[in-house]
């Protein structure tokens, strides 16, 4: 899988660095092609270098929009070397290959950045660089891409190490690269003139609607596109992603309103929280409002688990998105459709169910075929002004987790079992967040608030007032377990729910006064567990 390193095609804008590239190339034998610019540059140092236009026997022309778009080029960057008939074509037409391509594109970003408009800006697109990237790249059997002066030195460690030649892996690694660059860089001139486009528009009509591009240069494809986004004034489109590892969207309408906005990104969430539960240990529902789960339950069935699920916050419910880790069936299904709910997402639906669905013309019912992997690796992306935050997706699942005791009383057997539910409902909840869970259901859940002892105290008090609410004497979370998604700062917060009864913790630790916090759950009695792992969730 090794290339030996002899001939190498040079042509880049930005000249930096590549004098002193191309000399210690030369010094090892490597022979230089080179466009106008970029061979001047060389040559000048004393560098013998080659004009491209030697080998393609023909000029550069029209301002160097055509230098290297010529058969006698590309030929050489796409031959598959091994295969006798793509050789015997390099040998008819007299074509050079290339072990090494090193482009530095147009500066078509900067160009745009500089407040450059019109013409200034396409001249600035670059067409034979990405060309001769996207070959190379495809190529890298053969040939070493380069696309960053940051990879020169990197080059050389290469064919210093492996005696002149380049490895398989290492030229895998420059091809990535290369397509993430072309990628970015056409991302740029996507939006760019898709922005140009918008403004003509907006001048020609300024009351039309602006039209919803079909492709979005992040990767998307255009599944819907909604009346409005999270409020009546912001449009909205659902794109999805390009395929990946990570896979796709795969969820299927069966029935009921367009989905808006606010549905997509609550079903999501409310998915993302049920996929916690394996099928295989019993039924759970989730139902989600405002992306933070109002109750989850888990059950023998999914209509015990909907009924756990709903008895934690049945007020609000109302209007929630209800999502079940295995199928929907009939029973599950009527007593659903009693409660007024947005959306319902579940793997599969027998068809009785759906029937009784399809009497509810406006629910939406979901099927997703399967459920997201938890441990799924992913990106999660989240616009700022002028850019984007991208993080790993949050795939910490708490099997995987070294769980600590740190009292001097150990959880019980059932206080275990729902420390670990209560653990796994608290990575969905919005921070800061409390979670309160008894016998495999939540019972008060705290989101959201700036401070975790509020987050405690609502999930105490909203549990409360469901108790009431349903006749109940006491509040449920007496003798439940909480979790909270990161650790408790100070006492109180812990303080706090022993106050509503909880008789075991389950937190990330790692705060400065843990020994206080410890100690004060050893005064009241408490079992706690550190699991080191926090899920900090906005
Ligand atoms: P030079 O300064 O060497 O004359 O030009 C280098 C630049 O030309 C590089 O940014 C390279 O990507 C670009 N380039 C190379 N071949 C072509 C071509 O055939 N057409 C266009 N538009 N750009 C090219």
């Amino acid at each position: 899988d090794r290339v030996a390193l002899k001939r190498a095609l040079i042509s880049v804008s930005d000249k930096t660095g590549v004098v002193e590239f191309a000399a210690a190339l030369a010094a090892q034998g490597v022979e230089l092609v080179s466009t106008g610019g970029t061979r001047k540059a060389i040559a000048d140092a004393g560098v013998p270098v080659i004009d491209v236009s030697v080998i393609t026997g023909f000029p550069e022309i029209m301002d160097g929009r055509v230098k290297t778009l010529h058969p006698k080029v590309h030929g050489g960057l796409l031959a598959v070397r091994d295969d006798p008939e793509h050789a015997a074509a390099l040998a008819a037409h007299g074509i050079p290959t290339f072990d090494l391509v090193v482009i530095d594109l147009y500066p078509f970003e900067k160009t745009v950045a500089s407040g450059a408009v019109g013409q200034a800006v396409i001249e600035t697109i670059d067409i034979g660089g990405p060309a001769m990237i996207r070959a190379s790249a495809k190529n890298h059997a053969y040939a070493s891409i380069v696309v960053d002066p940051a990879d020169y030195a990197g080059v050389l460690a290469e064919i210093g190490a492996h005696d002149g030649a380049t490895t398989a892996a290492f030229r895998r690694r420059l091809a990535a690269k290369a397509f993430s660059r072309t990628a970015a860089y056409d991302a740029a001139i996507s939006r760019w003139m898709t922005d140009v486009v918008a403004a003509e528009a907006l001048a020609a009509n300024p009351a039309a609607e602006p039209e919803t591009p079909k492709w979005r240069a992040f990767g998307g494809e255009l599944v819907q596109a909604m009346r409005y986004g999270e409020n009546p004034h912001q449009p909205a489109a659902f794109y999805r992603s390009a395929p990946s590892r990570a896979g796709v969207a795969t969820a299927r309408q069966v029935q009921g309103k367009a989905l808006s906005y606010n549905n997509l990104n609550d079903t999501d969430a409310a998915y993302e929280l049920v996929a916690e539960f394996p099928p295989a240990a019993g039924a759970a529902v989730a139902i989600i409002k405002h992306a933070n789960p109002c109750g989850v339950g888990q059950g023998g069935s999914i209509l015990e688990a909907y009924h756990r699920a709903l008895a934690c916050d049945p007020v609000s419910a109302f209007g929630g998105i209800v999502a079940l880790n295995s199928t929907l069936d009939a029973e599950a299904a009527a007593r659903i459709v009693e409660v007024f709910t947005e959306v319902i997402i579940a793997p599969a639906a027998t068809d009785e169910a759906i029937a009784i669905v399809g009497a509810k013309k406006n629910l939406r019912l979901l099927i997703a075929g399967s459920l997201p992997d938890p441990r799924e690796q992913g990106l999660t992306v989240k616009s700022l002004a002028g850019g984007l935050l991208v993080q790993g997706r949050d795939n910490a699942v708490i099997d995987d987790l070294d769980l600590k005791v740190v009292t001097k009383r150990a959880p019980t057997a059932a206080e275990l079992a729902d420390l670990k539910f209560a653990w796994k409902v608290v990575k969905h909840v919005k921070s800061n967040a409390i979670v309160y869970a008894k016998n495999g259901a939540t019972v008060g859940i705290g989101a959201g608030q700036m401070s975790r002892v509020d987050s405690a105290r609502i999930a105490a008090w909203k549990a409360a007032d469901a108790a009431k609410a349903a006749g109940l004497d006491g509040s449920p979370t007496i003798g439940s377990v909480v979790a909270s998604d990161a650790f408790f700062p100070f006492a109180d917060g812990l303080l706090a729910a022993v106050d509503a009864g909880a008789t075991a913790v389950i937190q990330p630790g790692g705060s400065m006064r843990d020994a206080e916090v410890i100690a004060a759950a050893d005064e009241a009695g408490l079992a706690m567990i550190f699991t080191g792992v926090r899920h900090f969730r906005h």
